[in-house]
């Protein structure tokens, strides 16, 4: 037997490692010093009551001879969230049906999974970029063609001249914080239906928008349709990283060479997936209804409260940077190497932050930091910065 060669051409991945060595060494070296981690990527505030309630209720309800589910009422989800998901999105403009959304654990697993309908194709990613993408499309073989994402185009690149078959976008983008204009989106939803191309659109960070005229679906934009899906989730959301939640939406008149590609992806989970379980559905249910929307807006305004006290201090410092205006990220201008910057900020700063580099060749010399602190930790890391 052969194991997949294209796993061979992977890098290796030690971002995260390389982290948390070199902090433990400090900390290590440096017991007394107190570190402020900048660097979290995940979501730290617990679950809103609204949601618990409901994740409660339905555990309840799975104890009783008639509230008692097995298998899923189908892999794509139960109707409740997937009309929930349909109803948040029409409050945005977007006009999507409960039948063109499908459940799943999360946009990383959509994000990867969906390649497994897709032939062997070229692919555009943009680069500084959230590695999975990099990673999911190596493994499957495909040709990797990148476009610059540079400060002077505020690291929202346009569309190349060379033709490709699957575009990724990340609006509001990790690590760059940078989130497109509906006319920046339209310029790529044009590209992609003149090109026969695919947009795999991934919107984990649109309830950090706060600007009412930009976008948070690739879907607000006119002739999508034809050319875009979209991956959503309840991670950064509603705080479900570690509950698992997430949902596909495929246009029902998308098509590729005559084939309805939401048939093929119906088809595809039908086979590979058994759902999201009943309880964390109903929770997810929750997080999308008035109460659970306020409470879990509540948290990004705390989180974009962070954001607001980094920015600022940045601002103080002179330090140029994008993001933390509608993102929980702040991508920094370190003007050096950004291993080097790291090793500043955690020696003279004892602040943690996440070097460019680990993004991707253009994030050379820049910097990322998250909202993700607490109130109190974010301020004193502020004032270590602009200090
Ligand atoms: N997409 C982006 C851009 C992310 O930054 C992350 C997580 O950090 C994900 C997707 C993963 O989301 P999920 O938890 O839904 O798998």
């Amino acid at each position: 037997m052969k194991l997949n060669d294209n796993f061979n051409n992977l890098k290796q991945s030690y971002l995260f490692v390389e982290i948390r060595k070199r902090v433990e060494a400090f900390t290590a070296a440096n017991p007394n010093v107190e570190v402020i981690r900048l660097g979290i990527g995940d979501i730290t505030r617990p679950l809103v009551p609204t949601v618990v309630e409901a994740l409660s209720k339905a555990s309840a309800e799975m104890g009783t001879p008639s509230g008692f589910k097995g298998y899923g009422y189908e892999s794509d989800g139960y109707p409740f969230l997937r009309e929930a998901i349909a109803g948040y999105y029409s409050a945005s403009g977007a006009k999507i049906s409960a039948g063109e959304i499908f459940v799943n654990d999360g946009a990383k697993s959509g994000l990867g999974n969906i390649l497994n309908i897709l032939g062997h194709s070229r692919v555009l990613i943009p680069d500084p970029v959230y590695p999975a993408y990099e990673d999911t499309n190596i493994m499957a073989g495909n040709e990797l063609i990148y476009v610059d994402a540079t400060e002077a185009d505020g690291f929202l690149p346009a569309p190349p001249s060379e033709a490709v078959d699957v575009i990724y976008i990340c609006s509001p983008n990790n690590p760059t914080g940078a989130v497109y204009s509906k006319t920046q989106l339209k310029a790529w939803v044009d590209y992609a239906n003149a090109n026969d191309a695919l947009i795999l659109f991934d919107s984990a960070y649109t309830e950090f928008i706060g600007d009412p005229s930009l976008p948070k679906s690739i879907f607000e934009i006119d002739g999508a349709r034809t050319c875009a899906l979209e991956f959503g989730t309840f991670s950064k959301m509603a705080g479900f990283t570690g509950v698992r939640c997430g949902w596909v939406i495929i246009p029902s008149e998308l098509e590729r060479n005559g084939v309805n590609v939401l048939n093929l992806w119906d088809r595809h989970q039908g086979s590979m997936f058994n759902g999201v379980s009943y309880i964390i559905q109903r929770g997810a249910e929750a997080a999308l209804s008035a109460r659970g929307l306020a409470e879990n807006r509540a948290n990004i305004a705390y989180y974009m409260e962070n954001a607001k006290t980094i920015t600022e201090a940045l601002d103080k410092a002179g330090i140029k940077y994008t993001g933390g205006k509608n993102s929980p990220y702040v991508w920094l201008k370190c003007g050096r190497p950004s291993w080097d910057y790291f090793d500043y900020l955690l020696n003279e700063k004892n602040i943690v932050g996440t070097p460019g580099a680990g993004f991707g060749k253009n994030g050379e010399g820049w910097f990322r930091l998250t909202a993700f602190g607490t109130h109190e930790l974010t301020k004193k890391a502020a004032e270590r910065i602009a200090g």
